[in-house]
């Protein structure tokens, strides 16, 4: 293997580091930060995440709060569980774990949220001012990778960026914080639509990919020496897998993401710092 390994892990441990320091500095200023988890119904992968969410929590020092709805709830029922939790003063962030149950809009549950505390940056008003330049809670995942990418030196400006994806959560922010001022990335987003999808990937001087295809990405999509964020995470029999066949990529690029160990643990690194950032904003 030729590739660098960009570890999410080890990158995640200081950013969790400079968030304990963060969470005293706020305590010492008289704001207590707390982050809030609306978990829907008995889905195990969403259990798994919401707990480790609870565990980095308490690692860093911050008070969290875990409220549970049965897999019967209503759609009224979480909104007022938001709704309480938007109300109270020792909640300074949120997050409703995405997705909800069958039947329930997890898009109106988001919105629902306080722009305020809106830990995920995925309330619509916060995507907005994402798109405008405007400071406020970024999408976890696009900005724990624009962490690695920072935290490893890789230069962006004047680079080709493909980003293989176009929801809401990953791809679309992707793509816009990739191609914002000061990062100055060119940026191609491709999508299931994609012509020859491999000969598109082959001209990025950093591949992103957000697709959930376990191993749809193999080494005829890479330009020799490319950096390779490799977002997907599918669960398998193997365990989970990302959408690079990473041994045969990591021949190829010159750095690449292991999933898991990649972007997983930077989402939820940036669920803290989003929370750190909401907090001060209300000071
Ligand atoms: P999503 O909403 O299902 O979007 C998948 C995207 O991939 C869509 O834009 C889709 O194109 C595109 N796509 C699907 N098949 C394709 C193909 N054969 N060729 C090219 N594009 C294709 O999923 P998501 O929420 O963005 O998540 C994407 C992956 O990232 C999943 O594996 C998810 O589990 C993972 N994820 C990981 C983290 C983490 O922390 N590591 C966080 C969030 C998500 P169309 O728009 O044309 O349908």
């Amino acid at each position: 293997m030729s590739a660098q390994i960009l570890s999410g892990t080890e990158v995640a441990r200081a950013v969790k580091a400079t968030v304990a320091e963060d969470i005293k500095e706020l305590k010492s200023n008289g704001i207590d930060v707390g982050l809030a988890t609306v978990l829907v119904g008995d889905d195990p992968a969403s259990h798994v995440y919401v707990g480790y969410k609870h565990k980095d929590a308490e690692a860093v020092g911050m008070r969290s709060i875990d409220v549970k709805l049965p897999e019967d709830a209503s759609q009224a029922d979480v909104l007022a569980a938001v709704d309480e939790l938007n109300g109270r003063s020792d909640v300074t962030g949120m997050i409703v774990q995405l997705p909800l149950p069958d039947g329930l809009d997890g898009e109106a549950a988001v919105e629902r949220v306080l722009p305020t505390k809106d830990a995920d940056g995925l309330h619509p008003f916060n995507l907005g001012r994402m798109i405008l330049g405007l400071p406020g809670p970024l999408p976890a995942t696009p900005s724990g990778v624009m962490t690695i990418l920072d935290y490893y030196d890789i230069e962006t400006a004047g680079k080709t960026a493909v980003v293989v994806g176009r929801s809401f959560l990953v791809g679309k922010p992707m793509a816009l914080l990739l191609g914002a001022k000061g990062v100055d990335a060119t940026v191609i987003q491709a999508h299931s639509r994609t012509p020859d999808l491999a000969a598109v990937c082959a001209t990025a001087d950093i591949l992103v990919t957000a697709i959930g295809q376990p191993g749809l990405v193999d080494a005829s999509f890479i330009k020799p020496g490319a950096v390779v964020i490799d977002v997907g995470t599918t669960r398998t029999d193997d365990g989970l897998r990302g959408d690079v066949v990473f041994d045969e990529v990591a021949e190829i690029a010159g750095a690449i993401t292991p999933v898991p160990g990649g972007v997983g643990p930077m989402t939820r690194a940036s669920l803290l710092t989003n929370t750190i950032g909401l907090a001060r904003a209300s000071l």
